[in-house]
């Protein structure tokens, strides 16, 4: 192939409008019409239709492409040319084409296919276009996350993944033998370290991978997530709720600016994120109970809410919304009393509107040494196993506080999907751990 034209990725296509240039890829899906024929190329970094003329072409280009397998692996060689109705849509006209690999027969076709299956592909489902543009608002929030708290001076720290026994009793987590010291445990959350490195750079974010052993099958939950879990030392409850609203208005605009394309292959509405604009309503715990039993919802107070209450919460509004000061009885034992009502914590969770539920938990850490204590022997906690982190209240204890987001939990919400498996690239589930 000639190597006067330039190779380029798809991406870059509007820079090159009426030049001759290459572009490696697979063949995505292909129509002709006699003496035409536009065959689909992604390269990964987009797709391009290209336009073949079959007087243009050698008869030999014409006929493998004519009989050529989806996915295919090519290289093309043709003149950029702008869409005659579509602005910023751009075409090749093709002239020139390698075959570098011819595909087998590909299992995943253009017609429908049944969950299971596509999951059980999910090597190959990656490819598809609707799978790529998750991933691409995936990769901009995971690059928005790190801007967000890089430009806030907050230091990334992250948090084991092995961690020892017990660090919020451990029947949710999932163990592995280790060495001559017994079992581990695969972390459920990096909070615990998060706190001690804050007491040591003020303010760290951590974003790893957590685990849940929960036997949840439902459409919000993964065995494996990513949490981005900030901790600040001198914060209260108010400063917190401040910083996550600031936050998720900065996650969401990030994706709003740069995946234009990718909302519009999601089919994603726009309008629910562009009102993701601070100030979010705030409302107690005791605020939500009293307004779902107006809404005639079977809720008792004092539980947790469950998905429904989630999604009845949140359609009283149209942004997310904080509800806080959790009754202290639902909430991890590491949470700070309400001075002015000890039944009450100082916590608050972060409701996603359109019925996705929780997306941020957070709160106000206790900081007195008496109180933790007294904590871990209410929840039946080994002491002697967090006497590192009771350290933090025995060396310059200070008011500190911070919280979670879900990734994938997030993602879901921002990409309106249904089910948050779509998030992870290979996601893991209660029945599934292949491939
Ligand atoms: P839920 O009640 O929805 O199961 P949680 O209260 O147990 O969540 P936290 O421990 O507060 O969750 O975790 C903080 C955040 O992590 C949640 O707000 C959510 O965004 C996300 N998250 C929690 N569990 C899961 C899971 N199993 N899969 C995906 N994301 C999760
Ligand atoms: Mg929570």
């Amino acid at each position: 192939m000639s190597k006067m034209a330039e190779y380029i990725s798809i991406a870059h296509m509007k820079d090159h409008v009426g030049e001759e240039v290459i572009i490696k890829g697979w063949l995505y899906n292909s129509r002709s019409s006699g003496k035409l024929m536009f065959p689909e190329i992604r390269d990964g970094s987009g797709l391009v239709q290209g336009v073949v003329f079959k007087k243009d072409v050698d008869e030999e280009v014409w006929d493998t492409l004519k009989s050529l397998p989806q996915e295919s692996a090519l290289e093309v060689k043709g003149i950029v040319t702008s869409h005659p109705k579509k602005e910023g849509v751009f075409e090749l006209q093709i002239n020139a084409i390698e075959v570098m690999h011819e595909s087998e027969p590909y299992p995943i076709t253009p017609k429908e296919h049944g969950i299971d299956f596509l999951i059980g592909h999910r090597h190959l489902w990656l490819r598809s276009k609707r799978q790529w543009a998750i991933m691409r608002v995936r990769h901009q929030m995971i690059s928005a996350i790190q801007d967000f708290f890089n430009k806030r001076e907050f230091i990334r720290i992250d948090s084991p993944i092995l961690t020892p026994a017990a660090c919020e009793g451990t029947t949710t987590l999932f163990e592995t033998p280790y060495f001559d010291l017994g079992k581990a445990y695969l972390s459920q959350s990096g909070q615990l370290y998060g706190e001690a490195s804050a007491m040591a750079h003020g303010k760290i974010y951590v974003f790893g991978p957590t685990f849940r052993a929960e036997k949840s099958k439902t459409r919000r939950h993964l065995t494996e997530f990513w949490m981005v879990e900030p901790e600040m030392a001198f914060y209260d409850l108010e400063m917190t709720m401040n910083l996550a609203e600031e936050f998720i208005e900065y996650v969401v605009g990030r994706v709003l600016e740069f995946c234009k394309d990718e909302l519009t292959i999601l089919e994603r509405e726009l309008k629910p994120l562009e009102n993701v604009v601070r100030p979010f309503p705030r409302i107690t715990y005791d605020k939500a109970a009293a307004l779902l039993k107006e809404k005639g919802a079977e809720f008792d107070y004092g539980n947790d809410f469950g998905a429904p209450d989630e999604t009845a919460i949140a359609a009283e509004f149209n942004k997310p919304v904080i509800v806080h000061h959790f009754p202290a009885d639902i909430k991890a034992f590491y949470m700070k009393r309400d001075p002015e009502n000890p039944n009450l914590s100082l916590s608050m969770d972060i409701l996603a509107p359109e019925g996705y539920g929780e997306i941020i938990g957070g709160a106000q850490r206790e900081d007195s040494l008496d109180h933790l204590t007294k904590r871990l022997e209410e929840h039946h906690l080994p002491k002697e196993s967090f006497e590192w982190y009771l350290d933090l209240r025995r060396y310059g204890s200070v008011p500190h506080a911070g919280f979670g987001l879900g990734l994938e939990r997030t993602l879901a919400w921002i990409c309106g999907l249904e089910h948050i498996r779509e998030t992870a690239p290979y996601p893991r589930m209660i029945y599934r751990i292949t491939p």
